[in-house]
């Protein structure tokens, strides 16, 4: 049997400097949601990617729960949120009680579509029902349509919550993905481009650097019980047990050492699947644009609606050889859970069902989830896996 090659799984650093932050937390006994890991992986991010204030917390859900509660959404209000992504950009709107409005994707970036962000402000504004907050995503470490969709959302005074918690290491126009919105969501759970076992961070991006500490500090308020300043236990505000412990922040801290080194692997991933697979007929890979700098956390490629190949032929081609891939995400518009919220596309239309297993629809994110797939980007890779890989899908087109 050929050796199982990995969708993307954690890669520790070769020189142990995780333990080493680990070890420091266990020998001054700082086993403790505090301690000098945390501050110094949250200063290392925030100076990594160029904003003011980062806040460590227990996941990347905690940290777009809290955006939305520190923009102030509540039960009833309605969120915009990118409705090709993981389930965990979505569930936070339902925990405040707010309604959720997905939006679909571009074909040219996989993220929010722009048009159909502006035909969804027009619609929610002619019902004076504008949205909280506009959750964007940058998928697969892809950036998305930044400037154009911060334009619209400036436009209706509409704040942004960025989930970049697939693109830590990506630029747009030279400026790190997280620090656009007011905040920016980061995710250090297992399967990331750099992982703590399970963490994130929330950044906060105010106009000031005294503002984004206050912000900041608000949060890690919150997360820490909203436990007051007093020698007993004064609460005046509701709590959440969010904060990151100080052994998972020595984690972090070593693994920023390796961001860099992760990033240029990830990238060189992309570029081997481009050259070997991007040559076979009505198979393409998720665009890269001359406007970004690409982690490449997960390569995903597209076939063509009419190619003879479908995903699932590739999918156990690749099963059959022990090589793990996965369907891209399923849209939040098509899952059970989410079926009774608005769905607004680029089209004033009804989308119908092309798949009555899957459930996809005609829909751009419909469409990218029928047709698409995620192949192993997993940095621990070596080029004979890669080779591998790439002879399996080959011979399918042969
Ligand atoms: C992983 C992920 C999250 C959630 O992060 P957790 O740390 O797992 O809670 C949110 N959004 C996207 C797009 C993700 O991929």
């Amino acid at each position: 049997m050929n050796s199982h090659i990995f969708l993307a799984s954690p890669h520790m650093s070769d020189e142990g400097y995780e333990q080493k932050f680990v070890k420091e937390a266990f020998d001054t006994n700082w086993v403790a949601p505090l301690g000098e890991n945390v501050n110094e992986f949250e200063k290392e991010v925030a100076g990594k990617i160029g904003a003011h204030e980062a806040a460590a917390l227990t996941s990347g859900t905690a940290a777009i729960h809290l955006a939305l509660l520190a923009i102030g959404v509540k039960k009833e209000d309605v969120v915009f949120c990118q409705s090709l992504t993981f389930s965990a950009t979505a569930n936070p709107i339902i925990y405040v009680g707010a309604k959720p409005v997905f939006i679909d994707s571009d074909e040219e970036t996989w993220n929010m579509s722009p048009i159909a962000l502006k035909i969804a402000m027009e619609k929610y504004k002619k019902i004076n029902k504008l949205p909280k907050a506009v959750i964007f995503v940058h998928l697969y470490g892809m950036a998305a349509k930044i400037d154009e969709l911060c334009a619209i959302c400036n436009e209706y005074n509409v704040p942004v919550i960025e989930d970049a918690a697939e693109s830590l290491g990506t630029t747009y126009k030279g400026k790190y993905t997280g620090t656009f919105g007011e905040y920016g969501v980061l995710s250090f759970n297992g399967n990331k481009i750099i992982t703590t076992s399970g963490g994130g961070m929330l950044v906060c991006n105010g106009r000031s650097e005294q503002e984004s500490k206050k912000r900041a500090d608000k949060i890690r308020f919150w997360a820490t019980q909203s436990r007051e300043n007093y020698r007993w236990y004064q609460h005046t505000e509701i709590g959440y047990n969010y904060r990151m412990s100080n052994v998972v922040a020595g984690i972090g801290r070593g693994q920023m050492m390796v961001l860099n080194k992760r990033v240029d692997k990830k990238r060189y991933i992309y570029d081997y699947y481009k050259k070997k697979l991007g040559i076979l007929e009505g198979l393409s890979l998720i665009p890269m644009h001359e406007w970004e700098y690409c982690n490449c956390w997960l390569t995903a490629i597209q076939v063509l609606p009419k190619c003879k190949i479908k995903p699932i032929d590739i999918m156990q081609a690749l099963e059959e050889d022990n090589v793990e891939s996965r369907p891209v995400w399923k849209p939040m518009h098509l899952q059970p859970v989410f079926a009774k919220y608005d769905f607004v596309g680029e089209e004033n239309r009804k989308y119908n069902v092309v798949n009555i297993d899957t459930g996809a629809d005609d829909s751009v994110s419909g469409k990218l989830f029928e047709y698409g797939v995620c192949l192993p980007s997993d940095t621990k890779i070596t080029d004979d896996d890669l080779e591998r890989i790439c002879n399996v899908i080959k011979k399918l087109w042969e």
